[in-house]
Formats: structure tokens, C-alpha cells, sequence
């Protein structure tokens, strides 16, 4: 069984503070509560502080381009179906250039998981506004206040056919932990937003300001309908599993049946 220390890969570079460490934390926490060994995960992340993630966490991983963590991750799983797949990315990355990738994912429903670090904002870059930063949100590109409205990341993709849904909040490493883990063990496309604080620049969506607002959820809703409508009623701002069901996951709906003893050994290319 994995240890922290085998876990462990660069020195974080992230901002004292950063709601990312947690994030860190709860995916490390998670393979070792799981009994998994790193060689067992592959974590593809995309760019942005979030990205920085694929390196510190030792596992297989590949930091890859702006809003392509997911297509990269797919085809990962696709490639070697025994490894457990983490896309990770952040709010600007997989919402903003990324959100059509997300949408196929959620509908494709590779047996893969999607851990979005969302602090409303665009950190990496010192500040912009996101696609999930507030309507009248100030910053060096909106001085006049945003005038468009966030996306809704729990909605789209419960909308669009996402196996496993949840939000989780990263000053609450317990129940994000939890998340985690059940989204990495869930057959089939899992989604976990979570909110994640940048204190260095987003002074609005703060850990008070979530510690104030967010209402946790303690099951999933039955239907989809019912998670959009809870989701909707509180603006976002809650925690928990939202929406899981049982599906086939792509790979099965194919057929495939992947033998990696047989592709050690060689034989995949044999007629
Ligand atoms: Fe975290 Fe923000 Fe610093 Fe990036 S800029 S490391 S998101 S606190
Ligand atoms: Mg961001």
C-alpha cells in the first residue's frame, strides 16, 4: 500500500494558503485509503496553478495544454483501461476552453474521474476573470465589473449525462476527501468541483465567504431533475453527492476487453 512519501513528488511552488494543497492532500489521502500504488493512477492535468498538480503527486502523469486534460485523460484510459485515470484542471482551464471536452466526457462516460479545482478565477495569470468568476466580479480585465454569469459546472454536467456528480469544498478536507474517493471508485465518468480558494487573488470568493453559504448534502438526489433543482434553489453553493447512477461505462459498451498481459507480451499487433 502507497505511503505520503511514496505519494510525494515536486515541492509545491503554490501560494500559502492556496485552497490547491488541500486538494493535493485529498487526492494523496484518497489512493491511500483506497490501497492503491502510485504505478495504479495516471493524473492528467491541463494549465494553470491547478495543473501543477500532475507533478506533485508521484503517480504516472502528464501535464498537458490548456483545456485538453480531458481529451488527453480519455485517451489514456482508452490506451491502458487498467490504469485508474484523474483529469485535473482549474475553473479557467476545463469551463472556459475545456468546457466542450467536458461536455463529450460527461456524455461519453469513460470510467475516468474529472477533479476540477475551481477558485472563480484566472490564478496562474495574476487574476483575470473566468468563466466562473461572479457576474460584477472586479478585476484587471473587467474594471467595470464582469457582465457575463458563470457557468454552472454541477448542472452541466448532470444535464449532460455525467455517472457520478459532486462539489466538495477544499476547507473541508474530510468530506472532499470522501468525494474523492468515491468519484475514483465509481464505474464510469465521475465529476468532483471543488471550491478552492485563491487568496492571493480572488478576495471575494473566500473561505468565509463558502464556510457562510454552502448547504451539504448528505445523499444523492434520486433523478437528475431533482440534483438540478437543489443545485438551482441554492445557487451552487452546495456539497455533497449530487447525482450517481449505474451505466454502462464506454468501454463496455463497446465490447472491449483489454488484455494487458497480452500487450506486454507483444501480441496486440499480431493478426
Ligand atoms: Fe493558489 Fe491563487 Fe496562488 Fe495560484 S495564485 S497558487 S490559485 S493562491
Ligand atoms: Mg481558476
Amino acid at each position: 500500500m502507497a505511503t505520503l512519501k511514496d505519494l510525494r513528488g515536486d515541492q509545491p511552488t503554490w501560494c500559502p494558503g492556496c485552497g490547491h494543497f488541500s486538494i493535493m492532500a485529498g487526492i494523496q489521502k484518497s489512493i491511500i485509503q483506497l490501497g492503491y500504488e502510485p504505478h495504479e493512477f495516471a493524473i492528467i492535468s491541463g494549465i494553470g496553478c491547478s495543473g501543477k498538480v500532475s507533478e506533485y503527486v508521484r503517480t504516472n502523469g502528464f501535464h498537458t495544454i490548456h483545456g485538453r486534460s480531458l481529451p488527453v485523460a480519455q485517451g489514456v484510459k482508452m490506451g491502458n483501461p487498467n490504469l485508474k485515470v484523474i483529469a485535473s484542471g482549474g475553473d479557467g482551464d476545463g469551463y472556459g476552453i475545456g468546457l466542450g471536452h467536458f461536455v463529450h466526457a460527461a456524455r461519453r462516460n469513460i470510467d475516468m474521474s474529472y477533479i476540477v479545482m475551481d477558485n472563480n478565477i484566472y490564478g496562474l495569470t495574476k487574476g483575470q476573470t473566468s468563466p466562473r468568476s461572479e457576474h460584477g466580479f472586479v478585476t484587471k480585465t473587467t474594471k467595470g465589473g464582469n457582465k457575463e454569469y458563470p457557468v454552472d459546472p454541477v448542472s452541466t454536467s448532470i444535464a449532460n449525462g455525467a455517472t457520478f456528480v459532486a462539489q466538495a469544498f477544499a476547507g473541508d478536507i474530510k468530506q472532499m476527501t470522501n468525494m474523492i474517493e468515491r468519484a475514483i471508485e465509481h464505474k464510469g465518468f465521475s465529476h468532483v468541483n471543488i471550491y478552492s480558494p485563491c487568496v492571493t487573488f480572488n478576495k471575494i470568493n473566500t473561505y468565509d465567504f463558502y464556510k457562510e453559504r454552502l448547504t451539504a448534502f448528505e445523499k444523492p438526489f434520486e433523478t437528475r431533475e431533482e440534483a438540478l433543482t437543489a443545485v438551482r434553489a441554492h445557487d451552487g453553493l452546495v456539497t455533497g453527492v449530487l447525482y450517481e447512477e449505474k451505466r454502462a461505462d464506454y468501454q463496455e459498451k463497446l465490447g472491449i476487453e483489454f488484455d494487458m498481459q497480452s500487450c506486454t507480451n507483444g501480441e496486440m499487433n499480431e493478426e
